[in-house]
């Protein structure tokens, strides 16, 4: 039923565990240059340490929707338990919440 849904949230999933390796190895490398580079060095982390939080978050809304598809609980709204619209799920899978409740 959720096919096509389900084959989307995996595809983002690897999508997001590779970016996630490729933020975690380039975080964990260390610069032992001059003082400047040092300074830039931290300041991309920070960046990478949010990036790394919100790729997370979808990580996890995406596991979440996985895991609502084999419950057959996927499609609807978590906080009104409406029907959440085949567009919307299209457009953002890893949604739990219909339009109504999103905005
Ligand atoms: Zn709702």
């Amino acid at each position: 039923m959720y096919d096509k849904i389900k084959e989307m949230l995996e595809e983002r999933k690897q999508e997001l565990e590779t970016l996630l390796t490729r933020v975690e190895t380039s975080a964990r490398r260390k610069l032992d240059k001059d003082f400047e580079e040092q300074a830039i060095q931290r300041q991309n982390e920070e960046v990478l340490t949010s990036l790394d939080n919100s790729l997370n978050d979808e990580l996890d809304q995406i596991e979440e929707a996985l895991y609502r598809i084999e419950q057959g609980m996927y499609g609807k709204c978590v906080n009104c338990g409406n029907e959440i619209s085949e567009k919307r799920l299209l457009a953002v899978p890893h949604t739990s919440l219909c339009i109504e409740c999103a905005a």
